[in-house]
This record gives structure tokens, C-alpha cells and sequence, in this order.
């Protein structure tokens, strides 16, 4: 609960900042009055986001219901990459695959949990990946029946050290380039729990100053 009255705090403090420095009605520059508004309104989006991702991890820990189905882990795939097309070229980054996937590969697990962790996945290799860099995600039959999917950049890192902590709720490595450019602190830790939930493994491989490597596991279709 303290963190999340922390994180909360920024955003609320900015947001009301901003507006009454409006409300005392010294400012006459209607570019300026604009420009407050604008960024008054990112600090509300950012507590939307944030309530979000609480509503979403409160739901994952009081138990999943998961809808198993077959899908194509490939055609999902590129489809989270239409959904952050744009995002990632406001940082001219690339996302593609590491071979040309001609079939489709059929998994089982719940398919909208999964994109859940690849649009976090990949998100986070944005944000924290290589101007003008790579994300790379890769399908790899790692068994008779299951499947690793590897998401990798070539950003900025993280130390050893930082690892087993990724996946705690609202844990940054820098907490102040973390809140200019990333998301609500909670994305490592849903991907942690939706993978738990289908039995599967999450691996981190990183190393600062070169990238990182997420990958999960999911089961073949039998
Ligand atoms: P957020 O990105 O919103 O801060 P996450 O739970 O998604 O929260 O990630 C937690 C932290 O892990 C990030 O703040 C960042 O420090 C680190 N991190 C996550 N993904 C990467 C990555 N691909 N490269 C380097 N650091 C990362």
C-alpha cells in the first residue's frame, strides 16, 4: 500500500501543480497556459495507466481463470508489433523476428493473457532499448512439447545484481529514467504472474551496457 500511495503521489502532485498555477490566473501566455494544460494531462493519463495495471495485477493474484485454446504464437506475435509499431519508432527501433517464420507454430495457453506479456515484453525493449536499435523475438522448439519465446534488445542492460528484484512490484533499476520513459513499475510483475499461473518458466539473461533477453516458455499443442 506505501508504494502505491508513492507512486501515485508524482503524478497527482504534478497534475495539481500545473493546475493552480492555471487557477491563480497569473499566467496570460496562451501557449503557455496550453503547454500546462497538455502536461497536467499526461500526469492524469499516467494515473489512469497506473490504476490499470493495479486493477489488472489485483485481478491475476485473486486467482487466474485461464482459457486455454490453441493459437498461432507467430501470428500473435506480429500482431503486438503492429500494436506498438508506432511506439517503437518514436525511438526508431525495430522489431522483427529472428528468422522468417513461414508456419505457423500452434501453442496452448490463454491468448489474451499471452499478449499481455509480449506487448509488456516488448514495450519494455523499447523503453529501454538502443536508439535506432533491434528488439528481436525468437521461437525456439526447446523440447518434445514445449516452446521458448525470446524477446531481445540491444539497450541498455541491467546489472546481475538488479535481476532477482525485476519482478517485484513498482522495483526500478533507475527510478529516474524509469518514470520519464517507462510504464507503471508493474509490467515484469504481471508477465511474472500470468506465466506462474500456466506453470510455465520466465528466464532473464541481460548484461549492462549490451541488452536483455526475456524469454517464457509455453506448451506445443499435443
Ligand atoms: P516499468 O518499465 O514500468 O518501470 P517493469 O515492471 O516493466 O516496470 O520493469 C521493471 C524495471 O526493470 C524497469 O524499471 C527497468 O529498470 C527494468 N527493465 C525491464 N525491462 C528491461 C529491459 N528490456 N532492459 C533493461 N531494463 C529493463
Amino acid at each position: 500500500m506505501g508504494n502505491v500511495s508513492h507512486e501515485l503521489k508524482t503524478p497527482i502532485f504534478t497534475a495539481q501543480g500545473y493546475i493552480l498555477t492555471l487557477l491563480d490566473g497569473s499566467i496570460d501566455d496562451l501557449d503557455l497556459q496550453k503547454k500546462y494544460l497538455e502536461r497536467a494531462n499526461r500526469s492524469i493519463e499516467r494515473l489512469d495507466f497506473i490504476v490499470k495495471d493495479l486493477d489488472l495485477i489485483s485481478k491475476l493474484e485473486s486467482g487466474m481463470n485461464l482459457h486455454y485454446q490453441n493459437f498461432n504464437i507467430i501470428k500473435l506475435i506480429s500482431d503486438v508489433f503492429d500494436i506498438l509499431e508506432i511506439k517503437a519508432a518514436k525511438r526508431n527501433i525495430r522489431l522483427d523476428f529472428d528468422k522468417a517464420y513461414e508456419f505457423p507454430i500452434l501453442v496452448n495457453a490463454d491468448v489474451e493473457r499471452i499478449e499481455q506479456v509480449l506487448i509488456n515484453l516488448i514495450a519494455n525493449s523499447i523503453n529501454y532499448g538502443k536508439e535506432n536499435g533491434n528488439t528481436t523475438v525468437s521461437v525456439q522448439l526447446v523440447s518434445k512439447n514445449k516452446f521458448k519465446i525470446s524477446v531481445s534488445d540491444n539497450g541498455i542492460g541491467i546489472k546481475d545484481h538488479n535481476i532477482p528484484r525485476l519482478f517485484e512490484r513498482f522495483y526500478r533499476v533507475d527510478t529516474s529514467r524509469s518514470r520519464e520513459q517507462g510504464g507503471s513499475g508493474l509490467g515484469l510483475s504481471i508477465v511474472k504472474h500470468i506465466i506462474e499461473a500456466h506453470n510455465q518458466e520466465l528466464l532473464v539473461e541481460s548484461k549492462l551496457g549490451t541488452g536483455s533477453k526475456f524469454s517464457f516458455t509455453l506448451n506445443s499443442v499435443a
